[in-house]
């Protein structure tokens, strides 16, 4: 892998390769923009089959922070880390405090906090060594599942907001929404969803998860292939990435895409097919921003009501991602990155 070369495919700033023989410490920060503020962005625990993998995933990762930050209107940049191994036993004190040293040595470019494979305990080890880290005991992000829970508040904003573009009205009881995922996110986007009327159409590779959200919002289940396919008006994406690409594309019957997970288009040209079969899009990393806005907001010392309003604020942000987007005869996702690259340039 030509290191260099990467970065400058990702437009990254910065990456540092973290190796602690003693702790077993295997990781990799990357720093993708400090303009708007330091880079903000989780800490990944993940068994990767290589480090270049990993390395590719951590520069992906940032970038696409830096993008949520920017259009959210926060003055943070955006970073990830990524540390290479497996949560169920490489857990251990010695090895979060190694990768908080290495936080620390970055004098506050970069602020770590919890993301896939990492827990509030891993965030207090790391703390012992560092500032610069969230999701810590007492924070916000250590709060249950409230970071969660405010990301699927944003998302069903988002999706108030993409029905109001399409029907003329924000109105969502009688609309038929397909969830796939029902995890921390979906679970939570489904309530709201059933508080306003919505009919549910549920999958989840997961049975206990999706038993939980039949039996409480009587949601209909279908098989987790056939929810591309479903007759619907919102497809809302809460699992995986990558789950618009040329195979489902053919499949949508919906009006909307809309939902918390990261990276769902499977490259840039599937946000145009999407406009070209006449399906808005809500950009993912506008609409999922509902986490990271409660995080800085945390940083700031403020309070979950106050971040409560903060994630309120998406609404405004889609609307104008989509205003622009007609205006200029493109994309959303076009518009979308358009938005954060000119808040990127001016800064
Ligand atoms: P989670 O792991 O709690 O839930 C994901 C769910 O998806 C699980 O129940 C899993 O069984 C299910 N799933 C996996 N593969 C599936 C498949 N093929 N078909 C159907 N279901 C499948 O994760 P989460 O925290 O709820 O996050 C969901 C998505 O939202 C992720 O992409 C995440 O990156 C993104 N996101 C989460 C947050 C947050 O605050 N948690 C913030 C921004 C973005």
């Amino acid at each position: 892998m030509d290191i260099l070369k990467e970065l400058e495919r990702f437009g990254c700033e910065q990456l540092v390769i973290c190796r602690d023989p003693a702790s077993g410490l295997s990781a990799v920060i990357a720093i993708h923009n400090t303009k708007l503020g330091p880079a903000l962005g989780g800490c990944r625990m993940w068994p990767y089959a290589s480090a270049e993998l990993a390395v590719t995933d951590a520069l992906r990762l940032a970038k696409g922070m830096t993008y949520k930050a920017a259009v959210s209107g926060l003055r943070y940049g955006g970073g990830k880390a990524v540390i290479i191994g497996d949560p169920a036993t490489d857990s251990k004190e010695a090895l979060f405090r190694a990768f908080g040293r290495y936080v620390q040595h970055l004098q506050g470019r970069y602020i770590t906090g919890i993301d896939l494979g990492t827990t509030v305990q891993d965030m207090d080890w790391i703390q012992i060594e560092t500032e610069y880290v969230t999701d810590v005991t007492g924070s916000l992000g250590s709060f249950g599942e409230y970071t969660a829970e405010m990301t699927a508040y944003g998302v069903f904003l988002g999706i108030k907001a993409s029905v109001g573009n399409v029907f003329g009205s924000e109105i969502l009881k009688d609309m038929t929404a397909a969830v796939q995922g029902l995890g921390k996110v979906g679970f939570f986007l489904c309530r709201y969803l059933h508080e306003a009327g919505a009919q549910l159409i549920v999958t989840d590779i997961h049975e206990g998860r999706l038993n939980r959200v039949v039996s409480a919002f009587g949601a209909r289940a279908v098989a987790p292939a056939k929810i591309y396919g479903q007759v619907c008006d919102v497809f809302a994406p809460c699992a995986l990435g990558g789950v618009i690409n040329d195979q489902t594309l053919a499949l949508l019957k919906c009006k909307i895409v809309a939902g918390a997970a990261n990276n769902q288009l499977a490259e840039e040209r599937h946000g145009d097919a999407l406009h070209s079969l006449g399906i808005l899009y809500a950009p993912d990393y506008v609409i999922n921003a509902g986490g990271i806005i409660t995080t800085a907001a945390d940083l700031e010392g403020y309070d979950a009501a106050y971040a409560k309003q903060r994630v309120a604020h998406i609404s405004r942000t889609i609307a104008r991602v989509f205003h622009t987007a007609e205006a200029q005869g493109i994309a959303p996702s076009a518009s979308a990155d358009r938005m954060a690259e000119e808040l990127l340039g001016k800064a």
